[in-house]
């Protein structure tokens, strides 16, 4: 079951981020984007395509519609960093608007994404919230302990009309799943990226580590952890915001600065999620089945992993504020219309 994969370059290990979009502004993400470039890592940036005129928790974000924006996106594609796919809109989109949300992306990037992570608590998202689970028990526990009060997702549920399954399936080869608090994947199953039975519209599964924030961030890629996941010559995807305190008046938090820059000494591979995936399909021969007791434990461990993460919460300086109001402001002067409007 442990194949060992082999890097390109003959690289120890492989580390890719896959960014969430939520409270990114063109503003506040350039100077993370200008290091990551720097230090020669290649990642994946997510982006809404769609605007959303109504009140959200996510107001002042940029989207595509943006199109200096859209413009630095495009840029940030042509350096070699991949865009990936948060879902339509920061807030639930039914299948028209979806489908018009991947032909903007096509408009402005010339493709279809490859990759994609659900977002929040979107109606539209695909196996989430409970529907991640395949195994009753698991089911039954987060239902008790934790998704109470969750809408149900139903982006993968033909006949809803957020359905968008069959869409997923044609354009994206990589859905995010399960989120760990370990650096390196391998520890949690060697099958990356992986399929079940049962998920139609979906091609593949790709687990990930969780930094929220920015002070989750540091401490996901303490010294000891990158050393460990060298040492191990493991695998990481990290899922985490950008947007969420990573930039202070226009300056990368000097804690990121240092784990990255130590990271990057380090004889690892960096590059796009997709890629990365891409690489371990082929080193595995395919698309691996994951089914039985492998995926049970999987699902158990996302479980624990989540119940220790959330006790592991860290509160972080919302330092882009300003930056969320300013954008907001330049779009009330672009569309000359107030963001308080009517939701499409
Ligand atoms: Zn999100």
């Amino acid at each position: 079951m442990t194949t060992r994969v082999s890097f390109p370059g003959d690289r120890q290990f492989a580390f890719s981020i896959f960014d969430d979009t939520d409270d990114a502004t063109l503003e506040y993400i350039r100077p993370i984007y200008q290091l990551l470039d720097r230090l020669g890592f290649r990642t994946t940036k997510s982006v809404w395509p769609l605007p959303y005129q109504g009140p959200s928790d996510y107001q002042g974000s940029d989207t595509l519609d943006d199109p200096e924006y859209a413009r630095y996106v495009r840029d940030l594609q042509d350096r070699g960093f991949e865009i990936g796919f948060h879902g339509a809109r920061m807030e639930s989109s039914e299948r028209a608007q979806i489908e018009k949300a991947f032909e903007v992306y096509r408009q402005t990037l010339g493709r279809y994404p490859t990759a994609y992570a659900a977002h929040a608590q979107n109606r539209d998202n695909l196996y989430w919230g409970i529907e991640r689970f395949r195994f009753r028990l698991w089911r039954w526990m987060y239902a008790a302990l934790a998704g109470r009060r969750d809408p149900p997702a139903e982006g993968h549920r033909a006949g809803s009309p957020f359905y968008w399954g069959d869409l997923a399936e044609r354009h994206l080869r990589y859905v995010r799943s399960f989120t760990f608090d370990d650096l390196n994947l391998w520890n949690i199953t060697a099958a990356v990226p992986y399929r079940t039975a049962g998920t139609p519209g979906v091609r593949a599964f790709f687990p990930s580590s969780f930094a929220d924030n920015v002070e989750e961030f540091i401490e996901l890629l303490s010294p000891a952890r990158q050393a460990r996941l060298e040492r191990e010559r493991g695998l990481a995807i990290v899922g985490t915001h950008f947007g969420k305190g990573f930039v202070r008046d226009g300056a990368v938090h000097p804690g990121v600065v240092e784990v990255l820059t130590r990271l990057a000494q380090r004889p690892g591979w960096f590059p796009p999620v997709s890629t990365l995936l891409d690489h371990l399909a082929d080193a595995q021969g395919g698309i691996a089945l994951l089914a039985g007791y492998r995926l049970f434990r999987v699902e158990g461990l996302s479980f624990w992993h989540g119940w220790r993460a959330r006790r592991r919460h860290r509160i972080y300086d919302r330092t882009q504020n300003p930056y969320l109001q300013r954008a907001s402001e330049r779009r009330v002067a672009r569309n000359g219309r107030g963001a308080a409007g009517s939701a499409e």
